[in-house]
């Protein structure tokens, strides 16, 4: 039987935490069950789940919709692009059966690649073998969510670049059903024998927009500057959490002049913080870079996700990031060492060790 594989290569990177990564989640589980009750999808679709942050991961090898449980997917640090993009290519070499004198391979794959920031790796090893080898046998969907991607280094990839308004209302809801459409149309025209290019289902209106051309290449930073995201542990549990603080564009609305010009500084305000698992270690990058806030950018103080303690935000002189209940001596989760915390001084900015986005 031939095969029509599709990829979902997921960016599952710290800027991804909270409600995006839920709706992913539970838009993965409805394009299931979409494409079960369609009799040619159902035929011929088979799903894989890839997920990306520092490093990448198979969290579900191709598998028949009948088959296919909705996984839940993990969070780790950075958008580590060329990794994923490495690892999608070694797995379509592996899983997807090339067509042999005595036997027709699988259909032409499909890929969507949703991703919502700038690579924190060198992608132009990947970018070369990708359009090499692949770009021609292989239907790349490139989806910039909520345009935080790099767009210039996804119309490397593909043609197909679009950006998704993840702010419109019912947007996942949308965007799932756009992806089930396009599915459903490419497993008509495989049954019908062509084997062709992906036409993708026509998105609604505000909903996406095709990215024509892109600009120049945006300079390789290392860092996805549009979040801090820090790593904190719970004191109690031990457990890691992932704080997220979004950066703060534009001025804050305030009749007060003063504080207008102090909110005008480069500052970043608390969006959330959720518990996550330990697997958040086998998907992150060791980093080697430093990259640092002031803890004076910061506004806002999350309650530690696990066990509710007040201040989410303690940092030990060991660098690592813990929950606090108040005032007193603790014993850090990362280095073991106990100290007497108190609250830092207005002004007193320390540098606090930052995910890579
Ligand atoms: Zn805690
Ligand atoms: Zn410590």
């Amino acid at each position: 039987m031939r095969r029509l594989p599709i990829f979902l290569m997921v960016d599952v990177s710290e800027s991804m935490v909270g409600e995006n990564l839920y709706k992913l989640e539970e838009g993965i589980g409805a394009v299931v069950s979409t494409l079960r009750k369609d009799p040619y999808a159902l035929e011929t679709a088979y799903l894989s789940v890839i997920v990306f942050a520092g490093k990448a991961k198979t969290i579900i090898p191709l598998t028949e919709l009948i088959a296919f449980h909705p996984p839940e997917l993990p969070v780790g640090g950075g958008t580590a692009l060329g990794a994923a993009l490495e690892h999608l290519m070694n797995d379509i070499d592996r899983t997807v059966h090339s067509s042999t004198p005595d036997r027709k391979g699988d259909w032409r794959p499909i890929v969507f690649l949703l991703t919502d920031g700038a690579p924190t790796d060198d992608v132009s090893r990947a970018v070369e073998r990708w359009n090499r080898s692949y770009r021609s046998r292989v239907n790349l969907v490139a989806v910039s969510i909520g345009g935080g991607a790099d767009h210039g280094v996804l119309k490397r990839l593909t043609e197909e670049v679009m950006v998704f308004n993840d702010a419109a209302p019912d947007a996942f809801a949308r965007f799932i059903r756009w992806i089930s459409m396009s599915i459903q149309s490419q497993s008509r025209s495989v049954s019908a024998g062509q084997d062709g290019k992906l036409s993708l289902a026509k998105p609604e209106d505000g909903l996406m927009a095709p990215v024509e051309k892109a600009g120049g290449l945006a300079p390789f930073s290392g860092i996805d500057d549009r979040f801090a995201v820090f790593v904190g542990k719970c004191a109690k549990t031990r457990l890691p959490y992932v704080v997220k603080f979004e950066r703060h564009l534009g001025r804050f609305d305030t009749r007060d002049p003063a504080l207008a010009k102090l909110l005008e500084t480069r500052s970043y305000v608390l969006n959330t913080a959720v518990p996550v698992k330990n697997s958040y270690f086998d998907l992150t990058q060791s980093s080697d870079a430093a990259h640092a806030v002031s803890s004076d950018q910061l506004i806002g103080q999350p309650t530690c996700p696990h066990c509710a303690a007040q201040f989410g935000m303690a940092v030990c002189r060991c660098g690592g990031i813990h929950c606090l209940e108040g005032e007193g001596e603790r014993t850090c989760p990362w280095c073991g060492n106990s100290g007497v915390y108190g609250s830092s001084a207005a002004g007193a900015g320390f540098d606090i060790g930052r995910g890579r986005g």
